[in-house]
């Protein structure tokens, strides 16, 4: 591999080579670099030694339940009001039809989906997870984030780590990870986030206390904010800090947004971001890419610079929750599984917990 005399662009190269994990300077170096090509390489060789030639994606069912949410996020499409044209709200008895849609389709799992209600109780969001449970059977659920957790802990006034037990007992298998990109905290203000929305401490301390019991998570963060480098990499430190105690997050991912709210903002930073979650969260063993934020074009691309998943293909549009936006889906697996094996790899169905569930040699 050639390196073109960049001597710190070599010594991440030596200290990947050698196994050695990077250090936050490395990071920044990562982010301030244009070795686009030995970068995207050795994150290549990071993701190959991790996850051999499959690239993996999701084929579940999703329940969006309202889109009815106090909070204001800057960068969320998702969101209603209360009594605006387009909210909606589901009873417990639709949501119960969509379960039983879920088990005629014989999904291995389900992902449930909404907003932070301002009039729901806890009992309503429970009472979603249980009946899922009860009507699907043998089934993983994916539900909420720590976004809402912390919502309910509120309306409940208890600790997150009782809601956490509670929702464990009826299904919760996962949930989300959106508002890690307040883990630095000098994000809060360029996020513009709903002060109510969460802050650093409550997102660290509900998602190690998730792991503690046995239900998985993930970690997603929004860039392209006005970020700096090492902000960007403050972030990740403190995610791989909690990964190294945990080893309860599933996978990392992340959204490219512009200032002026326009997805994506520069392609290079796109894929150095990629990179740089691959080579620096050393911990964890999978990077994602949704193709329906990113497009198909970039997703496939992503595919040689450390992204082993897609995602996924939804039997209903999905809500990014970080994001706020409802995507589209694939109307079948057949045009995932030909961006994957035309990018030279090997296609495979996993679950919410990434194990492998079909092959498609
Ligand atoms: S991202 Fe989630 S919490 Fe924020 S406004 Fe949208 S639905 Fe509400």
């Amino acid at each position: 591999m050639h390196h073109n005399g960049d001597a710190r662009i070599k010594r991440i190269h030596d200290k990947v080579a050698d196994n050695v994990r990077l250090d936050e300077h490395d990071g920044i170096c990562i982010l301030q670099s244009n070795e686009i090509l030995p970068l995207g390489m050795m994150a290549d060789e990071a993701r190959r030694m991790k996850t051999g030639n499959y690239v993996t994606f999701v084929n579940n069912y999703h329940i969006c339940f309202t889109n009815i949410c106090k909070n204001h996020c800057f960068h969320c499409r998702f969101r209603r009001d209360k009594g605006a044209d387009d909210a909606f709200l589901m009873t417990m008895r639709q949501i119960k039809e969509k379960a039983e849609e879920a088990k005629e389709l014989a999904v291995p799992e389900v992902l449930l989906m909404g907003g932070v209600h301002p009039d729901l109780k806890f009992d309503f969001y429970l009472e979603a997870v249980k009946t899922i449970k009860q009507t699907v059977g043998d089934v993983l659920i994916l539900a909420y984030s720590a976004v809402e957790i912390k919502h309910f802990s509120e309306l409940e006034q208890t600790d997150p780590k009782e809601i956490l037990a509670i929702l464990k007992d009826a299904g919760l298998t996962a949930f989300t990870g959106g508002g890690m990109d307040l883990l630095d905290d000098s994000y809060i203000t360029k996020l513009k986030c709903d002060p109510g929305r969460l802050d650093s401490e409550k997102w660290i301390y509900i998602h190690k206390e998730a792991h503690k019991i046995g239900i998985a998570t993930n970690a997603c963060m929004i860039y392209g904010v006005g970020e700096s480098p090492g902000e960007v990499v403050a972030n990740l430190a403190k995610l791989r800090a909690i990964q190294d105690e945990t080893n309860g997050f599933t996978h990392f991912f992340q959204y490219g947004y512009g200032e002026d709210g326009q997805k994506m903002t520069d392609g290079l930073y796109d894929l150095k971001m990629l990179i740089l979650a691959r080579l620096y969260l050393d911990n964890f063993d999978h990077i994602r890419v949704y193709w329906g934020y990113t497009g198909k074009r970039f997703a496939q691309i992503s595919l040689h610079f450390g992204v082993d998943d897609l995602n996924g293909v939804m039997q209903k549009g999905r809500i990014i929750h970080t994001t706020g936006n409802i995507s589209p889906s694939f109307s079948s697996g057949d045009e995932m599984k030909k961006i994957i094996t035309s990018a030279g790899r090997v296609p495979a169905e996993r679950d919410i917990l990434f194990n492998k569930v079909r092959i498609f040699d």
